[in-house]
């Protein structure tokens, strides 16, 4: 009898074990690309996302629950071009899934078929630079998040077979969505056409170069270098000789900084943010990018 229970317990925490994994765990390490896999995935998928969308994603915390995470992981996405390089390696290691191992069809890096923009001549990681392989903000641009989205379907349907229609249906969805929304993004930022905007940090080469804008300026002297009294002097100067009008944060920089440039040059702080969640009502990809553009064409008005 003790030995039927026992089986009959074993029989049921099996059961239990195939219906907690019908769906495929997928774990994504930056908000974007889980906003995305949610759009491919829709409910075949449970996505977890390790940064939340107000966090540096240079420098997020590594939680020991992330190494359980991707432990039980069928699907990572990660963005490929060192944005995690200070914090995902290491709970890679720990996590001992060899599903995720790059090349496997678990496995899904963002940068795969991009062309990184602002390479650097050297190497200057050792400076500080956070930029070293090159500008790894490259999923704002929307025809990139395509690229990036048929990757996710790709992979869903190679490590869930039954549900690739799913995934490819959910795919050309929203491709279909951003290629309409291209235009109407378009026609907003068309009058700002070669017009200069300052930013805290180069996190928008990728999205100023979409919409034929440019955004050169920033508070920090080097990507993930503080800004210094010298070098805002000289920004200040800068946005004034030029008559700049908009300065981009992100929820995680320094806004007062921001805001003392502003008030000395007349220029106004733009909230931005890279990660759909980030800005009031921008849950989904396109909302994000629907308000990015609107905030910044108000701005430059
Ligand atoms: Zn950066």
């Amino acid at each position: 009898m003790k030995k039927l229970i026992h089986i009959l317990t074993l029989a049921l925490f099996a059961g239990a074990t195939v219906t907690a994994h019908a769906k495929l765990n997928v774990v994504t390490t930056l908000p974007d690309l889980g906003a995305l896999a949610r759009e491919i995935g829709g409910d075949k998928v449970d996505v977890t996302t390790m940064a939340k969308p107000t966090e540096d994603p240079h420098f997020v915390d590594a939680r020991p629950s992330f190494v359980v995470q991707l432990r039980n992981a069928d699907v990572l996405i990660d963005g490929g071009a060192e944005l995690e390089l200070g914090w995902l390696p290491p709970l890679l290691q720990n996590a001992r899934n060899p599903k995720l191992d790059v090349g496997k069809p678990g496995r899904v890096q963002a940068s795969q078929g991009v062309r990184l923009m602002n390479v650097p001549a050297n190497v200057t990681r050792a400076a500080g630079d956070v930029h070293a392989l090159g500008n790894p903000h490259f999923a704002i641009d929307p025809i990139i998040a395509k690229t990036i989205a048929q990757h996710i379907a790709q992979s869903f349907a190679a490590v869930d077979p039954p549900n690739a229609p799913a995934y490819d249906a959910n795919y050309k969805e929203l491709e279909a969505t951003i290629n309409a929304k291209l235009q109407e993004w378009g026609t907003a930022m068309l009058p700002f056409k070669g017009k200069h905007v300052v930013a805290y940090h180069d996190s928008w080469p990728y999205f100023a170069h979409r919409f034929g804008i440019e955004i050169d300026l920033f508070l920090e002297p080097k990507p993930g270098i503080p800004p210094s009294p010298s070098h805002l002097a000289e920004v200040i100067g800068q946005i004034k000789a030029q008559g700049l009008k908009a300065i981009i944060v992100e929820p995680f920089h320094d806004r007062k900084i921001a805001e003392k440039v502003a008030s000395s040059t007349g220029a106004k702080v733009v909230d931005f943010a890279q990660y759909p969640g980030a800005l009031p009502d921008t849950d989904s990809y396109v909302k994000l990018m629907d308000a990015l553009v609107s905030r910044l064409a108000a701005a430059m008005k």
